[in-house]
């Protein structure tokens, strides 16, 4: 494998940042890019500049054949094919590399929805499921974007389930083809793709995945859908009208199309909540260009603690969103390194993307809402300008509304996060049921392990509290619940939230560890208040949720003594947040991007 990394060394289990304490050593950070890593950043970022900003008025009016001209020199750039074996025409590369390449490419949400849907979950069934005969005559194509690929679960009644889908498939009395019947909805570059996986149940029961070319018969492709955002993107229906699909494109097993539905939106996830990081980068330099210029009672806005305020909270969220990112998919790269002779294997590669399903679920919906508020901000600091057409602040914030929608609903994502840890919790792969054993005695016992020495002491406890309090609210949950947690949403979602801001906050001091480890306090001073400054905001985020969690669980004295317990676990001095986010904006206005340093 053309594997760029093997930072970290070693495998961590997804989902154990809850109960366990990392060091900075252990994690990868953008930090730790090697040369390679920021060759590719590089060629991704002048591709989407010298390609992608040029062309946008283009795609935005529908001209489809520009997305195509552009696959195909992401192709010939070596960008789309990231994840493809070499043997098949791609570079298969690490997964870094595959989260850089999505952050940078993310200039404009119309191509990186075309992007997404074509690299990822258009490409990567194949990759993951394909027998030898379907790659050799597909991947190669697809590596190069001269085919473009599409993805098709969602039916008109069935989103969010799609397992209930109503597309049926027969065998042929011939035996020789599928009989497809049915209609998919919202397909991405339905308008002007090659070749889909379309998921069908064989006999109304079995759920299948199908290679389907566009030429196949009975194959036909529905109106544009009129969209809120991500106009330049291609949205349709596609329209199976005894489509005969041959029975050598049955992709994976009859019956195990879940497996494939499923594993390629881990992919989808982590990719997206890098483009989201890459969108918010782009979103700051506009919002502090306009900043810089616009003048209000006599001086440019950026002078105004409340325009830079909202500029170093954008910076801090971008700090984190970065930790979080490629802490994840340098865990992945590790495990995948671990995998010796048999890390070529795709099934063995695909096993290792789902062991942090968690963290991917964690990605996406932190992203998606970071860039929903970012988006946000930046209209409100361009005023009327960010309401008309005129200023990019306008389409960006319809652009990244649908991030919340697609891979897996926000709601979805959380339901996923909490019910994937519980069942692992249970099966005993995590050892939470233990963890959550022993918080409970420490808290009963008004003892608390906390450290003492090194770099970011404070921030260091604030993170191990925040385990212990998401701990502390999970145990009190599931002992009222048990099983039945699973229909208590409100808990399992406030459960989630704990959880993504603990992992958010953990890997910004982790990273603003490792800086200092590296570079030095003074040096890292940057670093350090924006770390500090997300922490303190998560830790109110984290501390509501559990109230929310013990109130709706327990009542008259043990709530009391409960919520008790909770302040506890909650108190701390605070640090100055006005302080530390003069110090963050002062610094990205001074040199008119986000800066780590
Ligand atoms: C622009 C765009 C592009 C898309 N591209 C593709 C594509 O390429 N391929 C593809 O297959 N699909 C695609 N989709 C479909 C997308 O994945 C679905 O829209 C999404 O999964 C939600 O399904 P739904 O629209 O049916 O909403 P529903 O599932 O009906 O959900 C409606 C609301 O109910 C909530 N909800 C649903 N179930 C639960 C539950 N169990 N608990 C709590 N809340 C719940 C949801 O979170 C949501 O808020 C695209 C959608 C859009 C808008």
């Amino acid at each position: 494998m053309a594997t760029l990394t093997a930072v970290p060394a070693t495998k961590i289990p997804g989902g154990s940042f809850l109960i366990g304490e990392r060091k900075p050593e252990e994690v990868f950070t953008p930090e730790d890019f090697t040369e390679q890593h920021l060759l590719i950043a590089q060629t991704a970022e002048e591709f989407a500049n010298k390609e992608i900003v040029p062309n946008i008025e283009k795609m935005e009016h529908k001209e489809f054949a520009v997305h195509r001209e552009l696959l195909r020199k992401a192709g010939e750039l070596g960008l789309s094919g990231v994840d493809v074996p070499e043997a098949y025409g791609g570079m298969q590369m690490d997964k870094v590399t595959s989260a850089i390449i999505a952050d940078r490419v993310a200039k404009y949400g119309g191509f990186s929805t075309t992007w997404g849907a074509h690299t990822c979950i258009g490409t990567l069934p194949i990759v993951y499921f394909g027998t030898e005969e379907q790659k050799k005559k597909y991947l190669p194509g697809l590596a190069s974007g001269e085919t473009v690929g599409a993805y098709a679960l969602s039916e008109s009644s069935s989103g969010s389930d799609a397992l209930n889908c109503r597309t049926r498939a027969v065998l042929s009395p011939d035996g020789k083809h599928y009989i497809l019947n049915g209609e998919k909805m919202w397909i991405t570059n339905a308008g002007f793709a090659d070749l889909f996986t379309v998921f069908a149940k064989v006999d109304g029961e079995k759920f299948t995945a199908f290679i389907v070319e566009r030429g196949f018969p009975g194959f036909s492709v529905g109106a544009e859908e009129h969209k809120m955002g991500i106009r330049g993107s291609s949205t349709c229906p596609l329209i199976l009208s005894d489509c005969k699909v041959p029975v050598e494109n049955v992709l994976g097993e009859i019956g195990k199309g879940h497996h494939i539905a499923f594993n390629v939106l881990n992919v989808g996830r982590f990719k997206l909540g890098a483009a989201c990081i890459g969108s918010a980068r782009n979103s700051i330099e506009t919002a502090i260009a306009y900043a810089k210029q616009r003048k209000a009672f006599g001086k440019v806005i950026a002078d105004f603690g409340l325009i830079r305020e909202k500029l170093a909270n954008i910076a801090a969220g971008i700090f984190t969103g970065e930790a979080m990112g490629y802490r994840t998919v340098g865990m992945m790269d590790a495990a995948i390194a671990q995998l010796g002779a048999e890390h070529d294997d795709m099934a063995s590669v695909r096993k290792v993307i789902d062991e942090y399903a968690v963290e991917c679920s964690i990605l996406k919906v932190w992203g998606s809402e970071f860039i929903s508020q970012v988006t946000d901000e930046v209209v409100q600091i361009h005023g009327g300008y960010g309401f008309v057409e005129e200023y990019p602040a306008e389409r960006n914030y319809r652009d990244v509304r649908v991030n919340r929608i697609f891979e897996g609903t926000n709601e979805i994502n959380r339901l996923l996060i909490t019910g994937f840890l519980l069942k692992r919790a249970i099966s005993g792969q995590l050892p939470l049921m233990a963890a959550i054993k022993k918080l409970m005695d420490e808290v009963l016992s008004g003892t608390s392990e906390e450290v003492e020495e090194g770099p970011l002491v404070e921030e260091r406890n604030l993170v191990g509290r925040a385990k212990k309090i998401g701990l502390f609210a999970a145990g009190i949950a599931t002992q009222k619940h048990m099983q039945a947690i699973q229909e208590e949403q409100e808990i399992m979602g406030a459960i989630a939230n704990m959880v993504i801001e603990t992992y958010a906050m953990e890997s910004a001091v982790l990273r603003a560890h490792k800086l200092i480890m590296r570079n030095g306090e003074s040096a890292s001073a940057l670093a350090i208040a924006m770390a500090r400054l997300y922490v303190q905001g998560a830790m109110e985020k984290i501390a509501s949720a559990a109230r929310m969690v013990i109130a709706a669980c327990a009542e008259g004295d043990m709530l009391r003594s409960q919520l008790a317990i909770l302040r506890r676990l909650c108190k701390y001095d605070p640090f100055n947040p006005v302080s530390l986010r003069r110090t963050i904006a002062q610094r990205v206005i001074e040199t008119g991007k986000y800066q780590v340093a």
